[in-house]
């Protein structure tokens, strides 16, 4: 195994639950298999999908400023650049923080699913995971949080800003999707795939 950091090649043997195989030059962690872990990760992934669907039903942001207010959902701001020109945009933003985030979630709970109980994984769970793993770098929901916290400090000296509950329930899943980042080993979970 290759460290991904440094290149550095290790052989590896199996290590005991709840300990941590680091890099012999550069002590990255190369796998930290954990008890429990599975059972997490799909109670976190069950509590991102139902964030995501607060956050796209509720309003984001309400302001207002010397008598006029508005408010914006987060559907509202995807379908913002619908019309004319702008509409792969609209695409890109509901692709980037709704449909791939979502995709990622849900593959990743059917392929873990049935390891809670011990069971043999369903059909086509590596395919599965490897989608989970492969749309990791493409769910962005982060990278909206960042724009809308960029976006607020410009306008905060202009109006009253409000936060919604999907304000909230976009920033609860971006961490909950963050947790679900550092506690994932997935060599791991591809040894407990390729074993059942
Ligand atoms: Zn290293």
């Amino acid at each position: 195994m290759a460290c991904p950091q440094c290149d550095l090649l290790h052989r590896v043997d199996e290590i005991s639950v709840d300990s941590t195989a680091r890099c012999a030059r550069c002590g990255t962690v190369l796998f930290t298999p954990r008890s429990g872990a599975i059972e997490r990760l799909v109670a976190l992934a069950i509590a991102s999908l139902v964030l995501m669907v607060v956050a796209l039903t509720f309003p984001f942001l309400e302001m207002s400023a010397q008598g006029f207010s508005s408010h914006a959902s987060v559907l509202d701001t995807i379908t913002a650049f619908a019309g004319g020109f702008m509409a792969p945009l609209s695409l890109a933003i509901a692709g980037f923080i709704v449909f791939l985030p979502v995709l990622r979630l849900c593959a990743m709970i059917y392929a873990l699913w049935p390891l809670i109980f011990d069971r043999p994984p369903a059909p086509g769970a590596t395919a599965a995971f490897r989608l989970a793993s492969n749309l990791k770098p493409w769910s962005m929901a982060e990278i909206f949080m960042i724009g809308v916290a960029v976006a607020l400090v410009k306008m905060v000296g202009m109006a009253t800003i409000v936060f919604g509950p999907a304000f909230w329930a976009f920033g609860f899943l971006v961490v909950f999707v963050t947790m679900i980042d550092v506690m994932m080993c997935e060599r791991t979970i591809w040894r407990i795939l390729d074993t059942r």
